[in-house]
């Protein structure tokens, strides 16, 4: 039986690259997120060529509950099924507290811990169905530790970890596993559009932002590769990895390791 992926925020960055991992594995894939039809259409077409697997997508977006609903609706009935789902979707701001504007706050907890929350809670019962399912929580290396500037990320990231083991203890009896995925830092749009506010809120060059500050918190002193949190994202859906589950994983060139 083809199971069914679902990969929120998957039209660039790290959902892309988990999404082309699943559908290497001979996974049919839903796609979610932002940006140009035309890409996105080409996105699509491009993993099904590669692969052989029937790639959908939806435009919903993950800060609004009817939305998020549709989408999980139209993965089961376009599929049959929804067997592995992977909040992804992920937005940050970089600021001070009390220079936060509040509507980022506010979207920054309803993209990055909300949404969760959302499809986890419209995907579970399919899976319980099945007796078989896997959630994986794209969380980060700021789920377990904190940087300055960044309280709304830092706050959402920790939420989503709290929210991966509690809704791990929920389903541990019945062939679902709920993990989340630390990165630390990967060169994706998100990453590079902060380097300019954390120069900013700093008082510091770009190029010391990227020295000084991104890559001094990774002790390898490289990017985390987008196809590295593919293999492990693919290894979390194995039946090897059955036991695994309430877990926070890091993937962070020993950042929290510090
Ligand atoms: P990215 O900006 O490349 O991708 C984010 C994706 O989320 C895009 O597809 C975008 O369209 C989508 N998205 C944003 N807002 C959305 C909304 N309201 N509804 C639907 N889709 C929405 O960023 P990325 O670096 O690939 O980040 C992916 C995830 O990984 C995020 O949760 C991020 O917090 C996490 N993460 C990233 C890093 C890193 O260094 N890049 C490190 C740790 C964790």
């Amino acid at each position: 039986m083809i199971k069914t992926a679902l990969v929120t925020g998957s039209t660039s960055g790290i959902g892309l690259a988990l999404a082309r991992a699943m559908a290497g594995q001979g996974m049919n894939v839903v796609l979610n997120g932002f940006g140009d039809a035309d890409q996105i259409g080409e996105i699509r077409a491009g993993i099904a060529s590669d692969t052989g697997m029937n790639v959908t997508y939806s435009p919903a977006d993950m800060t609004r509950p009817d939305e998020i609903e549709a989408m999980i609706a139209a993965a089961v009935s376009e599929h049959g099924s929804l067997d592995v789902l992977v909040n992804n979707a992920g937005i940050q701001h970089v600021a001070p507290i009390d220079e936060f504007p509040v509507a980022q706050w506010d979207a920054i907890i309803a993209v990055n811990l909300s949404h969760a929350f959302h499809t986890t809670r419209l995907a579970l019962p399919h899976m319980k169905a099945n007796g078989w399912g896997r959630v994986l929580n794209m969380a980060s290396a700021h789920g377990l530790v904190a940087s300055p500037y960044k309280s709304a990320y830092v706050a959402a990231k920790h939420g989503l970890i709290g929210m991966t083991k509690a809704v791990a203890l929920e389903v541990a009896q019945q062939g679902i596993t709920v993990n989340a995925i630390c990165p630390g830092y990967v060169k994706t749009a998100l990453v590079e559009s902060q380097i300019p506010e954390t120069a900013r809120a700093r008082g510091m060059t770009e190029e010391d932002v990227v020295r000084d500050v991104i890559l001094a918190a990774q002790p390898t002193r490289r990017f985390v590769g987008p196809d590295e949190l593919g293999q492990m994202a693919v290894f979390l859906t194995s039946d090897a990895a059955a036991s695994i589950t309430g877990a926070a994983i890091s993937v962070d060139g020993g950042w929290t390791a510090y």
